[in-house]
């Protein structure tokens, strides 16, 4: 193990998805350090692996029944070398530190690899919306925001959604900081259109990681046409994921949630989307319901005492993992193999164990790692502070060019760096050395601090 990445571990002690995303990184960008020592003099490593801020902070909310609740809200303000600290809010039961450094961690690459001038943090809660009516989800975002506002900013710290911040929260965080602050500002992205959001944000990540996909396709002159996918996920990234490989031609054949997964041979349309849309944004209801609604669908549970997700064990050609971290680990690297999956565009951050990620660049998959292939989001966020400062909105056709444009100038990146440091086609070696240069060129132009 490198000395650096001990010192991570010891100033980290047991925040083990923050080392693992670190650890990915400090590999693949060894041979950047040989061949630039002035990154090791300046100790581009440590300095890049230390938040520049953390916050965290009680927040106390009173349910519908009087009841008084306390969760935990971080707001991890990693890097900014590039730009105002930028990246989204998660609430779900599982955050904690190390997830919120990882995520934080993460973001620094992708938002470089954007080329839009955005540093990268992260936050969220410990908080689980799920089963809340909105008055208390109202409250509960209330109150985070009544400690986040003092640290957030549009020119400082600009949030967004992620698992569990969606249309809703964005709109009942944002007023309460306009409260607050006592001004309308682009301080949050994922706004709704009539009060400053951006044509194609909700789309973004999904479309993103689907426009990123057909990019690698092309590189053996293939396209999406007719190939089966297993999308996991029932959420923003994945109904948009599905939507656009629907319009590329391609078929979809499984979509999940926390308490399991679908499989509808054949092919979860533009109608079983639409109902899909409705069921998880307005209903909130279960993935399970689907198969009442089209019963030749098959409903499998989740079942955490399995070695593998029963989901990635379906034949198919790509693969799409759009819910959570470390969702595929090994043993579902290889039947996605065995299965003949040739193509992985990570839509979700993550989600990928590093033995699984070994397994894909082993059997020469198209492997995209979510820092390229699901930084549509972030950077559609871009283009909506950019219209936020010019007090314009383009239309939906510009955002969308524009996200096109982006998707195929970082697989480009990607590609060259690979190809610069002697691992031609690698997108993971790629994305980290392009998106590491980018940042510590910054870091180190603006001296030691
Ligand atoms: P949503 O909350 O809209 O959807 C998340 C989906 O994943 C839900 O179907 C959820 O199921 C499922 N899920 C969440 N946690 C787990 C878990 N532990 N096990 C199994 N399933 C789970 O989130 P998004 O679609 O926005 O985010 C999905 C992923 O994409 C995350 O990794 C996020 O960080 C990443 N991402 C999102 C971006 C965005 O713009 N939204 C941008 C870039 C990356 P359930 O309904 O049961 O909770």
């Amino acid at each position: 193990m490198s000395d650096i990445m001990e010192l991570v571990i010891t100033k980290n002690t047991g925040e083990m998805e923050f080392h693992q995303a670190v650890q990915e990184v400090i590999e693949t960008v060894k041979p950047v350090l040989d061949r630039n020592p002035e990154y090791r003099q300046a100790a581009v490593l440590e300095r890049i692996t230390e938040p520049e801020r953390i916050i965290i902070f009680r927040v106390p909310w009173m349910d519908d029944q009087g009841q008084v609740h306390v969760n935990r809200g971080f707001r991890v303000e990693m890097s900014s070398a590039i730009g105002p600290y930028k990246g989204g809010l998660r609430f779900h039961p599982s955050v904690t530190l190390s997830i919120m450094k990882f995520l934080a961690f993460e973001q620094v690459f992708k938002n470089a690899l954007t080329t839009l001038a955005m540093g990268g943090g992260k936050g969220g809660a410990d908080f689980n919306p799920k089963g809340k009516s909105d008055s208390e989800v109202m409250r509960f975002c209330q109150s985070f925001m009544a400690e986040l506002f003092r640290h957030i900013g549009p020119n400082t710290d600009i949030p967004a959604g992620d698992i569990g911040v969606g249309a809703r929260e964005i709109g009942y965080l944002f007023g309460m900081y306009k409260k607050l602050a006592n001004e309308f500002t682009g301080v949050l992205t994922g706004k709704s259109l009539n009060w400053g959001g951006s044509l194609i944000r909700p789309e973004a990540t999904g479309y993103g990681s689907v426009y990123f996909a057909a990019e690698m396709l092309a590189t053996r002159n293939q396209t999406l046409e007719g190939k089966v996918c297993l999308v996991s996920g029932a959420g923003n990234v994945a109904q948009f994921t599905t939507e656009k490989i629907l319009e590329l031609g391609g078929k979809v054949v499984t979509l999940s949630d926390s308490s399991g997964y679908i499989y509808d041979e054949g092919g979860i349309n533009e109608e079983k989307l639409a109902y899909v849309k409705r069921l998880k944004n307005s209903q909130r209801g279960r993935i399970e319901e689907y198969k009442e609604k089209y019963p030749n669908a098959l409903y499998t549970k989740a079942d955490l005492t399995l070695d593998h997700n029963p989901l990635w064990n379906h034949k198919a050609v790509c693969a799409f993992p759009s819910a959570t971290e470390n969702e595929i680990n090994g043993n579902d690297a290889w039947n996605l193999v065995n299965n003949g999956v040739s193509l992985v565009s990570e839509g979700s951050n993550m989600p990928s164990t590093p033995e699984a990620i070994e397994i894909f660049i082993d059997n020469k998959l198209l492997f995209a790692p979510g820092k390229a292939a699901n930084a549509g989001g972030v950077a559609v966020s871009g283009l909506e502070m950019a219209q936020n400062s010019m007090r314009l909105n383009w239309p939906k056709e510009e955002v969308d060019n524009r996200l096109k444009i982006i998707m195929k100038s970082i697989h480009k990146t990607c590609l060259d760096a690979a190809v610069d440091y002697g691992k031609p086609g690698n997108y993971l070696a790629g994305a980290n050395i392009a998106g590491f240069v980018h940042v510590v060129d910054a870091m180190l132009d603006q001296g030691l601090i």
